[in-house]
């Protein structure tokens, strides 16, 4: 049954403390009624930070001449994904700006097979590499990608238009997540909590969104200024406590919503607070991605003031979030792909691997 718009705003609008925990609480109850409470990683390799679009959000976009840019080769970003394997994550999310040059692309695709060939296939991909076309999303999806990540960022057309600079399309991404859809992938897609102009009923409105499309994943997270961006004017006003409780209210809302999908808790509630992302889990999310990428490569892709995980991939990083994951009373899905529920519930490409 399509969700109720109205009711929706009134979680998103909640603001008595104990009202909100509440909200969590229910919404953890549907997530162990659809989901179970397993958390899956996905280890993400921030594979390069150069970006032929300048949204005017991101610390990365094209017009920061601030950045120093790079791009992974590719023994190292395989070398990343054989440690992925080695921790039992089940799957690797490939991340960059968006280029849509040949070769480019070719290189992706290479990275595709390369990631099958060291794992024997057991390693999951998932792809964040922007608007391409849809020749490029198959190329990619025969190789052996089987998910992708395309934030609409908004679903409001216009409330789009002014995040981002006129030759960047809302068409354009609604038609790219739509592609991917009829390609088979895995799709996912998300917004940003706490835009400015953004309203209770505009979030509403994705979460319809999310449920009109049949979005199968979901990846959100607070909007966090980046003093490098034309949004950075916001960074005196900002109020971190009150962007989490706007991401984890958000996150309540969708699992609540829409039951069976699969939601990330993002690295943007953890910049916020240390432990966001287990109250993310709490409040009905069910993935963790933790980041992989190479130290050395950390400071490049700030998207926003203060992301945290500068050693993530170390060991005893990992053993912290494990442990504190288990200490929630949840438990980790090692060497599985942990595919969305809601993706398992429609006809499948026989091809694709049970997890
Ligand atoms: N370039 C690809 C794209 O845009 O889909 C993938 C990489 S992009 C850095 C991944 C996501 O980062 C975007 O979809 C956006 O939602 C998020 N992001 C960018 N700037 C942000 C900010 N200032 N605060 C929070 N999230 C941000
Ligand atoms: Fe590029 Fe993605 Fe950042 Fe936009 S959000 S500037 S497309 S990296």
């Amino acid at each position: 049954m399509r969700p109720d718009k109205q009711e929706i705003i009134e979680m998103l609008s909640l603001t008595d403390k104990s009202q909100i925990e509440a909200l969590y609480k229910k919404a953890y109850e549907v997530k162990k009624q659809y989901v179970g409470t397993k958390v899956y990683f996905r280890g993400i390799v921030e594979l390069s930070n150069i970006c032929s679009k300048n949204c005017y959000y991101c610390g990365i976009r094209s017009g920061n001449t601030k950045v120093g840019r790079y791009t992974i080769c590719k023994e190292e970003v395989l070398a990343e994904a054989k440690w992925c394997h080695e921790q039992r994550y089940g799957s690797i999310v490939l991340q960059a700006g968006e280029r849509e040059s040949k070769a480019w692309t070719d290189f992706i695709t290479e990275l595709i097979l390369g990631i099958k060939e060291i794992s024997g296939g057991k390693l999951g991909i998932t792809l964040s590499m922007g608007e391409q076309t849809e020749d490029v999303y198959r190329q990619w999806r025969e190789a052996g990608a089987h998910r992708y990540l395309l934030r609409i960022e908004t679903s409001d057309p216009e409330l789009y238009t002014t995040l981002h600079p006129p030759n960047h399309s809302y068409a354009r991404r609604l038609e790219c997540i739509r592609t991917l859809k009829k390609l088979g992938y895995q799709t996912g897609t998300g917004v940003m909590i706490g835009l400015p102009g953004q309203t209770a009923e505009h979030l509403a409105g994705d979460i319809l969104f999310f449920y009109d499309e049949d979005i199968d994943m979901l990846g959100m997270g607070p909007f966090i200024p980046h003093h490098d961006t034309p949004l950075g004017y916001l960074i005196g006003t900002y109020d971190p406590e009150q962007a989490l409780t706007g991401g984890l209210k958000m996150i309540a809302a969708c699992r609540i919503a829409l039951r069976d999908v699969n939601i990330a808790s993002t690295t943007a509630l953890q910049a916020l607070m240390p432990t966001g992302r287990e109250l993310g889990l709490l409040a009905g999310a069910n993935i963790i991605m933790p980041n992989i990428t190479d130290t050395s490569y950390r400071d490049g892709y700030q998207l926003y003031e203060g992301k945290p995980g500068l050693d993530e991939n170390a060991r005893s990083s990992r053993d912290n979030l494990e442990q504190s994951i288990l200490s929630i009373g949840e438990s980790i899905g090692y060497d599985e792909w942990g595919d969305s529920r809601h993706y398992k519930g429609k006809a499948q490409d026989p091809t694709d691997k049970p997890s």
